[in-house]
């Protein structure tokens, strides 16, 4: 038998473990922001279709620019942009694998202000890129000060801004972006996995694209859009910059398949994100609900909650599986995340923890 340390492995992934969430299957799955809502069958129909049309043509390559839906995409976004500015790919981790290969790489330097979402420094891993864990203030919000200083101080050629922010829910302003970008000449990434979620009037960073060309904003269908499985990511920039990502993608990365059904899903955008309302009122009963048990939730914008004032969250993470409820240990101390789902698993989750604590 040979194993993984018999091989002539890369000396930087020697000795490291897959990423990754463990995947149990439970009734309530509560662990990985997903929307828990199902499709609309309307929609479903509309997918289905467009996959046996693509079906007839798989002989072929696909679009291998699929241009009709970044045109889609930059429809769904607005803001006056135009499919050149707009990429996609396999899921957004893919589209920021995609931006370390063009602009990171060995000898260069990206930077987090962590704790942030976990593929950032994997995926730096994956490509040599060095990667500086800058920190957070207080209750791990950010002010445009604090941001801009790390960045003069570490000088790093990627910035990455995640909001808001995975795993804490923290919303980020606008000042904050703007004041890191004046701060460096390297690229700035905004990570909107989450944006549909945000309190009503929270303004998207594609709003400063315009005379910032180093500006990167990352968005995915994966979460509000209700298309996890899907795996399509993607991202609003200067044309300059897509022609850049152009450079490293794989060509016809993006699978027919994939490109019909991501177009068929945008064509029934308002349907598709019908579930984001309600999600957010979940969201904020578990804020109101959490805080009333005595624990500690931090502010969210997007589709899950941190809570803190656990005294062994390892603990309470295996009796809520226990009871079917699967939520994420993040591995910050005294703190779980759990996901924003229907009303019903909102409650299934607060009943479970409720007995959980007070026992
Ligand atoms: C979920 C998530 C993504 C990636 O999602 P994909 O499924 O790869 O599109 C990116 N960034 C953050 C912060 C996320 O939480």
């Amino acid at each position: 038998m040979t194993n993984l340390s018999d091989l002539p492995l890369r000396d930087s992934l020697k000795g490291r473990q897959p990423y990754g969430a463990p995947q149990i299957h439970v009734p309530v799955a509560l662990n990985v922001n997903e929307n828990t809502h199902p499709l609309p069958a309307e929609v479903k129909a509309d997918i289905i279709a467009r996959i046996a049309e693509a079906v007839e043509q798989v002989n072929r390559y696909p679009d291998r620019e699929f241009m009709q839906l970044r045109q889609r995409l930059a429809n769904y976004l607005g803001f006056g942009l135009v499919p050149e500015q707009i990429w996609a790919a396999n899921g957004s981790n893919e589209v920021i694998q995609q931006i370390f290969q063009a602009f990171g790489g060995p000898n260069r330097k990206a930077l987090g202000f962590e704790p942030t979402y976990s593929m950032y420094s994997i995926i730096a891993q994956g490509t040599e890129t060095e990667y500086v864990r800058a920190g957070r203030l207080d209750r791990y919000e950010l002010t445009p000060e604090f941001a801009a200083a790390q960045v003069k101080l570490h000088v790093p050629n990627i910035v990455l801004l995640c909001s808001p922010n995975n795993p804490t829910g923290t919303p980020l302003g606008l000042e904050v972006i703007e004041a890191v970008y004046a701060a460096t000449d390297g690229i700035v990434v905004v990570d909107e996995a989450y944006a549909e979620f945000a309190t009503d009037g929270a303004q998207s960073a594609i709003s400063l694209l315009p005379g910032r060309p180093r500006l990167l904003v990352s968005r995915t269908m994966s979460k509000a859009f209700a298309f996890a499985g899907a795996r399509v990511g993607y991202l609003a920039a200067d044309a300059a910059v897509v022609d850049a990502l152009r450079l490293v993608r794989l060509p016809y990365h993006l699978s027919a398949f994939t490109q019909g059904a991501a177009e068929a899903a945008l064509d029934h955008s308002q349907v598709m994100l019908a579930a984001v309302a309600d999600i957010r009122e979940q969201r904020d009963r578990l804020v109101i609900e959490l805080a009333a048990m005595g624990l500690d939730p931090f502010r969210s914008d997007s589709n899950f909650v941190l809570f803190g004032g656990l005294a062994d969250p390892a603990q309470t993470w295996q009796k809520l599986l226990d009871r079917g409820v699967l939520v994420r240990n993040v591995g910050i101390d005294g703190t779980l995340r759990v996901t924003a789902g229907t009303a019903s698993e909102t409650t299934a989750f607060l009943d479970a923890l409720r007995e959980v604590i007070h026992n």
